[in-house]
């Protein structure tokens, strides 16, 4: 018998807030030491209280727009009670009566044709924290504790491994684009729900969860062994298949039972009543919404429109800094096309010979958009405007300033730079006759003499064409 696939995702992105969820701890990039960034609230002193973070509502909401979701109004926070370690107030605070996103879908394009996966809900929560196992010691870290998360919970509407790996690239490049997570390892983690079914059939089989995968290549290893062992198990009843939550063995590429699947009962949930409902009204939406980046796909149809190159998109859409600084220094007034070859190849190859990349780039869309201009208007030309660009990355000079200080700015007229190349006539007369005797090479020597008189300032090309000529 054929079977068809079916697989609904729960996905954890860690929010790039500065700060945790319920407390002024630093966030997620924040700590370098276990236990850096724990106070008496996230490490779960008796009698400590939640203080909300606002800008965590904001990513949700961002989130939650980016998938095209309903935003709720009205939104409260839940304690979903269970005992471990790594969780020191014995429950998690989530959302789960009045989640802040719901409705959404999210359009994949795969080898099956255009798909639309239907977004159940986005929800805020907390994260744990985090358990170290050394020999016969175990150690909790609590930077993790209160980190916030997002949970993107999907309708069982995948059919294919391939359509999983492209909803979460889809998902990383949105998050990024737009600064709500930067998905880095570890930050992005997937609880995977696959069933079986004969194909045809309307009704739903038996669904595992496979819980907490991280990387792409093992959700899909992890989905290939699981529908396989659904499938022998419906085809050859080698076994009968119950309602569980497994984990996925990266050596063995096989799954294992953990634990029967836990319901919603076994976690007491019942509203956190430390935190007051948060109501988002429309001048707070609006202006959610007026500072939500264009959505990914809409952003790298823009790119193409402007010429850009399809890799370079990718460069620019998977870097959330370099995405800002071209989108800025547009909108200063900058051709799209031309900006982006002034970052990523002229910004990228000046600190490439200092051996850094592209995300140590210390430069605004001020300063860019102002070298870019000098040189559009013909203030300057390309060599004298990567000068500058050198001067503001390695000094973060003033690029107007700086362009003033080593006279690079000097308009020159055409007089002023016809001067220039008698005085070098006059001055290379053994250069000239060797030029008019035939040397093509003597030629160069003179414009480079010209052209380190007139300090880079003037057009090569036509300071070039007036020295030919006057040579003639
Ligand atoms: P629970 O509350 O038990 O976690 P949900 O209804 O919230 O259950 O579903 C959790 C995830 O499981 C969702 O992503 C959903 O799409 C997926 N899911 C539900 N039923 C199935 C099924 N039969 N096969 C595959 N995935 C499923
Ligand atoms: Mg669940
Ligand atoms: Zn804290």
């Amino acid at each position: 018998m054929n079977y068809e696939l079916v697989i609904g995702l729960e996905t954890h992105v860690e929010l790039s807030t500065e700060s945790k969820i319920f407390c002024s701890c630093g966030g997620h990039s924040s700590p370098k030491e276990p236990n850096d960034c724990v106070c008496p609230a996230c490490s779960g002193m008796p009698g400590m209280l939640p203080v909300m973070n606002k800008r965590v509502v904001e990513l949700a909401v961002t989130a939650g727009l980016m998938l095209n979701c309903e935003i709720s109004r009205y939104t409260t926070f839940d304690k979903k009670n269970y005992y471990y370690p790594d969780l020191p107030c014995a429950y998690q605070i989530t959302q789960l009566n009045h989640p802040i996103c719901t409705n959404g879908l999210v359009n994949l394009k795969t080898s099956a044709g255009s798909r639309d996966i239907r977004i159940k809900q986005i929800h805020m929560e907390e994260d744990a924290g985090k358990l170290v196992h050394e020999g016969k010691f175990s150690f909790v870290d609590f930077n993790r504790t209160s980190v916030p998360l997002i949970e993107i919970v999907t309708q069982p509407d995948f059919r294919s491994a391939e359509e999983v790996v492209a909803y979460l690239t889809k998902l990383k490049s949105m998050f990024r684009s737009s600064g709500i997570s930067e998905c880095e390892e570890g930050a992005m983690r997937c609880d995977v729900n696959i069933s079986v079914r004969p194909e045809g059939s309307e009704e739903f089989g038996v669904r595992t969860e496979i819980k907490n995968m991280s990387s792409l290549e093992a959700i899909e290893k992890a989905i290939r062994y699981e529908s396989q062992r659904h499938m022998d198990a419906l085809e050859f009843e080698t076994e009968e298949l119950v309602q569980e939550t497994r984990r996925f063995d990266d050596v063995s590429g096989k799954t294992f039972a953990m634990r029967n699947k836990e319901t919603e009962a076994d976690y007491r949930y019942f509203p956190d009543a430390n935190i007051m409902p948060i109501i988002i009204d429309d001048e707070w939406l609006e202006q959610i919404k007026s500072a939500k980046p264009v959505a990914v796909d809409e952003k790298a149809e823009g790119y193409r429109e402007a010429g850009i190159s399809e890799k370079e998109i990718e460069m620019i859409i998977s870097n959330f800094k370099i995405s800002k600084l071209l989108d800025d220094t547009i909108a200063l007034g900058c051709n799209a096309k031309d900006s982006a070859v002034w970052i990523l190849t002229d910004c990228a190859g000046i600190l490439r010979k200092d051996g850094k990349t592209l995300n140590e780039l210390e430069v605004t869309a001020e300063q860019l958009s102002a070298i870019i201009k000098m040189v559009d208007s013909g203030d300057i030309n390309r060599t004298a405007g990567r000068k500058i660009l050198i001067a503001v990355i390695e000094d973060g000079v003033d690029p107007v300033q700086y362009c003033k200080e080593q006279g690079l700015d000097r308009k020159v007229d055409m007089s002023a730079i016809e001067a220039v190349i008698d005085e070098v006539i006059a001055a290379n007369p053994t250069a000239v006759a060797d030029y008019k005797g035939g040397k093509e090479k003597a030629l160069q020597a003179i414009f480079g003499a010209c052209m380190r008189q007139l300090k880079g300032a003037g057009d090569p090309a036509t300071i070039k064409a007036t020295l030919v000529q006057k040579l003639k």
